[in-house]
This record gives structure tokens, sequence and C-alpha cells, in this order.
């Protein structure tokens, strides 16, 4: 599992895909701008070579971290966070209610 937890971990990926780009280990599969129900994260693909399989790169940026991940994990992982976002949301939305039915007895009690 490949995540940037930092800049510096992505700077450091990049110099080593750019590498294996040049050295033909790693090939650009396709430019898929990836749109999830919730954001605009763009995905790029890259195909190995010696085994087939096809990985995932999303840039971090801002508070997104990104990721290296073979495509079927990516996709997993993407899943994962959603559910997290959405699981946020919905403890957020509880509590806002929750202080609203509060202020409403405050004000008509
Ligand atoms: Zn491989």
């Amino acid at each position: 599992m490949t995540t940037f937890p930092s800049y510096w971990e992505f700077a450091v990926f990049e110099a080593v895909l750019h590498e294996k780009l040049a050295q033909q280990k790693l090939f650009p599969w396709q430019h898929l701008p990836f749109k999830a129900p919730n954001d605009s994260d763009t995905e790029q693909l890259y195909r190995c070579p010696a085994c087939g399989e096809i990985w995932a790169l999303s840039q971090p940026d801002n508070a997104w971290r990104g990721y290296f991940l073979p495509q079927q994990k990516a996709e997993t992982y993407r899943r994962k966070l959603h559910r997290q976002d959405f699981a946020k949301g919905l403890i957020g939305g509880v509590c806002l209610l929750a202080l609203i039915v509060f202020s409403l007895w405050k004000l008509l009690g």
C-alpha cells in the first residue's frame, strides 16, 4: 500500500516513477479523468509490462493524500474513504439536528 503522508514522500516517489518510465519498466496506460460521485480526483494509470498489472496513481492535493495502488485496490481504497466521509457527514448532521432541537426546546421552554 503506497500513500503519500507528505509532499516529500510524493516527490521521492515521482522521481522513482520517472526513472521506471524512462527504463520502460512501466508504461502510461490511459489518461482517464476519474469521476467519483463526490469528488474530482483524477487518476493516472500505468501498466507493468512484466506482469500486466495496472497501477493507479492519484496525486496528493492539499488535504488529499493520494495513492499509488493496483487498480483494483485503488478502487477499494476510494470506496473506503468515501464511506468514512459519509459517516463523518452523518455524525455531523445528527449533532447539528440535536443542537437545533435543543435550541428550540430552550426557546419554547
Ligand atoms: Zn509487475
